[in-house]
């Protein structure tokens, strides 16, 4: 039997590893071991596999350190004799980190602990060997106080409690009358440590662990428990990470620097993250840990010269202070800073992507610690990817395929409108760090955004800064602003990574938590108020502020142009009315794949004469009322047909329950009793007769056309002459007259008969004809399975997946809120399958229309027209199951076209 590896050693530019064993060693493993590969200074370590994660979770703690402990004494062997320090030595320690690393990135979502290995005694050797007291006492309070929190649970569960190691250094602080942590001396630092130490053992019962082994797999086995934190569930399920993945640890050796002026850390990106820009640009700080520039504690200073006069100007900083407090990299370090240039070229053209660094310079040496493919805004990836493409470093299918489809959302997310912007006035500013325009009611802690969102309020997260604890709330908010943090900081990074406006670094606004309000220019905003924020220029802005669509950059539309070259459906629209359609086709909509007729049913006029035919008694009186509705019928259908100047159109016929036309309340009874010159109680019993038990599986669809022929008469009649009246104009169309919700084709049969003989009325009235086709929905499982049948008369299918899912999965449309979220929850559903199509259950079906449609009409067109149809996934399978084309709302085309490219060009 061969044995399994379970450990990947890395270090002096030799790997086991490499940048493809992602799944295996994690993101951030593989790429440790490939930056070795590649001659990058990467201090020693080794990565536990993302499989031991999994054994974790099924066998336990104590089985798993049995499996591992041999290769990881061997692989901390190998680090020892790289670095000439041996872990768990008193002279010359060797202190290591222990870091999560899943195959995809998910930051600040998991545990971290630094400083692993010190105890009384290794404290006083790094002292001497650093010479450097206060940092070795520092670094060991760092380090409990870490281990405390993340392997022994001391961290505060809720928002209300306080961290009980940051209430023992506020005492001492607040005892030795001092504001910030470095005023602490190394005696306090050693006061700090002990009483850490007697809060573990008052907590936990034990003392806290001297044996930095006992450290080590203590921090192992608390990474792989902080893949099953809620914070991490969160992330995993907003973006669509499989719980089965697990995530690997990194175990590496510590470099510091925080050990004085010749040492710093920091955080870069090879292009810019928010614009795409080609600048290197990034952040860091002078005697610090890593922690330090993203915490936003301190305000970091940026590498670049240009990066730096580019943030004075912004933040209002004059250049005296800017030099003399906040200089560059470049300018203090100019050597090191060369160095980092230069690793920082040869990373990015090894990836041939956009590169998110971290470094630290242990004095006047440079580390690398990560790098990885950087998150950014739809904006950036766009002009990142068209740059690259122009740059000859990938190539159009590359390109195509480093796009995020669904991220292309942002780019058609509203900005201010210019003239309301004009008017309103500046609070604030603080940095760009996520663009776009928001507006929203003030909200202070995250949990509230979600429940305000949930009562359909529009919020605006307010906070000091954010932590991974507040990731579903900040999705929940239209933006977010907080007074603290760089540009790297973590609400910076988490919101570009979500696509949502963001400003960070608002120093100016003081932020009350208790009373609920904030303090900016003198003003007091209590919770609820409304504020507005601009990610792109970073201003704050007193009230709600109109907001329009955003033009696209000409990079945007060079990305389309080749999906479009590339993909092999069509992209069709969702659209009932001439508005949508011309906004559909700006966005380059090839023709409609749905028009709801029933839409056009509800603006004042009509929804009397809709109304009217509801109460007729009879046929007749059926007639009179859909004889007043059919010139509006046909001027709507005008309309969509000039807007689309001959792609083809699918109008469905009427669909939903005639309840929904008719009003339940009392007050709106009365109205209509007026309006229809009737006495209340006969409208009463109206709406009784027409309640259903289950409308969406009631009196609706196909159902209607058939049990009133006329309305269908009336809706056949008016597509038609209007055809004919654009073609008189010389605007050809070819209607596609869709019949909804069928089950069998004697269903069909009898609708399209009606459609026929309606047509060949009209053509004769008129002496012209025109071409048109009659297909149906696929909705109903039924019609699925015996597509063949319906195939023999119907001449396109357009799969209802909305309906096709309800009825697959017997879960109401209506009704699947109350109980989805729970299913999500348990793990019983991956995700929402009225949002990304259920594959494996309704794909089968879907496949098998699609497969016995084609078996009696070899050429039968195919789309799709529900919700999924703009869901990237879920176009992918369409591509693959041979479907003609996806049909999406309008502002989804675009996503739907590049998933298509995507689709075609995986294929190839
Ligand atoms: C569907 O069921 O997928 C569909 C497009 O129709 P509707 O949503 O109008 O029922
Ligand atoms: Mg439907």
């Amino acid at each position: 039997m061969t044995k399994v590896k379970r450990v990947y050693s890395f270090g002096n530019k030799q790997a086991e590893g490499k940048a493809d064993m992602k799944s295996l060693l994690g993101g951030k493993g593989a790429n440790l071991a490939e930056m070795n590969l590649i001659g990058v200074p990467v201090p020693p370590g080794f990565t536990i596999t993302t499989e031991v994660c999994a054994e974790y979770n099924k066998l336990g703690k104590k089985k798993v350190i049995e499996l591992l402990k041999d290769e990881v004494k061997q692989a901390m062997k190998n680090v020892e004799s790289i670095m000439g320090y041996k872990f768990g030595d008193q002279d010359n320690p060797l202190l290591v980190s222990v870091r999560s690393g899943a195959r995809a990135s998910m930051p600040g979502m998991m545990d971290t602990v630094l400083n692993l290995g010190l105890n009384d005694d290794a404290v006083k050797g790094i002292a001497s060997k650093t010479n450097n007291k206060r940092f070795a006492w520092d670094s060991y309070r760092r380090f409990v106080q870490m281990y405390g929190d993340v392997v022994l649970g001391m961290k505060p569960a809720s928002k209300e409690d306080v961290d009980p190691f940051e209430e023992i250094i506020e005492n001492v602080k607040s005892s030795k009358g001092v504001e910030n942590d470095t005023d602490l001396t190394t005696e306090d630092l050693k006061v700090l440590v002990l009483r850490f130490k007697k809060a573990v053992k008052d907590v936990t019962g034990k003392d806290f662990p001297a044996d930095p082994w006992e450290q080590l797999w203590g921090s192992i086995c608390a990474v792989f428990d902080s893949w099953m934190n809620e914070r991490a569930i969160v992330y995993r399920q907003l973006n669509q990470i499989p719980e089965e993945w697990g995530t690997a640890v990194n175990v590496q050796a510590m470099v510091f620097g925080n050990m004085g002026d010749s040492s710093g850390t920091g955080v870069a990106f090879t292009r810019d993250a928010a614009t795409g820009e080609n600048l290197f640009n990034g952040e860091y700080l002078i005697n610090a840990q890593g922690e330090d520039v993203v915490a936003g504690i301190r305000t970091p200073q940026q590498i670049t010269k240009e990066g730096s006069l580019r943030w004075a100007k912004l933040a209002g900083i004059d250049e005296d202070e800017r030099i003399t407090i906040y200089p560059s990299l470049e300018e203090t370090m100019p050597k090191i800073y060369k160095e980092l240039n230069e690793i920082q070229k040869k990373l990015e053209s090894h990836y041939k992507d956009m590169q998110d660094l971290e470094f630290t310079i242990q004095e006047d040496k440079l580390w690398l610690l990560q790098t990885r493919n950087g998150k950014r805004t739809a904006a950036s990836m766009v002009k990142i990817a068209m740059d690259l493409l122009r740059e000859g470093a990938i190539d159009e299918k590359t390109a195509i395929l480093r796009l995020e489809a669904n991220k292309l959302d942002e780019l058609l997310h509203p900005v201010f409108d210019q003239e309301a912007i004009s008017e309103a006035n500046v609070l604030a500013k603080g940095l760009p760090a996520s663009p776009g325009a928001a507006t929203g009611e003030i909200v202070f802690f995250a949990d509230e955004a979600e429940t305000w969102k949930a009562q359909g309020k529009e919020v605006l997260l307010v906070r000091i800064e954010t932590s991974p604890e507040d990731l579903a709330g900040m999705n929940a908010a239209n933006g977010i602003l907080t007074a603290r943090g760089g540009m790297t900081s973590h609400a910076a990074v988490v919101a570009r990574g979500m696509g949502k406006c963001c400003i960070s670094g608002a120093g100016s606004i003081n932020i009350d938590y208790k009373k609920r309000q904030l303090l900016i220019d003198g003003k007091i905003f209590k919770e609820g108020e409304w504020l507005s924020i601009n990610g792109s220029t970073g201003e704050v802005y007193e009230g709600k502020i109109k907001t329009i669509d955003p033009e696209l950059s000409g990079d945007f539309g060079e990305i389309m142009k080749l999906a479009f070259k590339y993909r092999k459906m069509g992209i069709r629209t969702n659209a009932d009315t001439p508005q949508d359609a011309w906004v559909a086709r700006t966005f380059g909509a090839q023709g409609i794949g749905l028009c709801r007729t029933e839409h056009m049913f509800f603006e004042e006029d009509r929804i009397i004469v809709m109304r009217e035919m509801i109460l007729a008694e009879n046929e007749a009186g059926r007639r009179k009322a859909l004889e007043k509705l059919l010139p509006m019928q046909r001027s709507d259908f005008e309309g969509i047909f000039e807007a689309m100047e001959g792609l083809p159109v699918t109008i469905r016929l009427l669909d939903p329950p005639l309840h929904e036309f008719v009003p339940h309340d009392q007050e709106n009874q009365k109205v209509m009793a007026d309006d229809m010159g009737v006495s209340v109680e006969v409208i009463k019993k109206k709406v009784e007769d027409l309640s259903e038990f289950n409308p969406m599986l009631g009196h609706r669809g196909c159902r209607l056309g058939i049990t009133y022929p006329e309305i269908t008469e009336m809706q056949a009649r008016a597509i038609i002459e209007a055809a004919l009246n654009l073609k008189a104009k010389g605007i050809k169309t070819i209607p596609e007259i869709m019949v909804p919700l069928i089950g069998t084709v004697q269903e069909f049969k009898m609708q399209e008969e009606i459609i026929r003989l309606t047509a060949e009325k009209v053509f004769k009235e008129k002496g012209d004809t025109i071409e048109y086709l009659v297909g149906t929905m696929i909705e109903i499982p039924r019609a699925a399975i015996t597509a063949d049948e319906v195939a023999e008369r119907a001449e396109f299918f357009s799969f209802g997946t909305n309906d096709l899912t309800q009825m697959t999965f017997g879960y109401s449309r209506d009704d699947a809120g109350k109980f989805l979220p729970v299913y999500i929850e348990k793990g019983i559903l991956k995700n929402d399958p009225f949002q990304i199509l259920d594959q494996t259950g309704v794909g089968q079906l879907i496949e098998i229309g699609v497969k016995k449609g084609r078996s009696v009409r070899k050429n039968l067109k195919i789309g799709i027209c529900g919700e999924h149809g703009g869901e990237p996934s879920s176009v992918e399978f369409c591509h693959r199951t041979g479907m003609d084309y996806v049909s999406c709302s309008p502002f989804r085309v675009p996503i739907a076209r590049l998933a298509a490219a995507q689709a075609a060009i995986k294929e190839m």
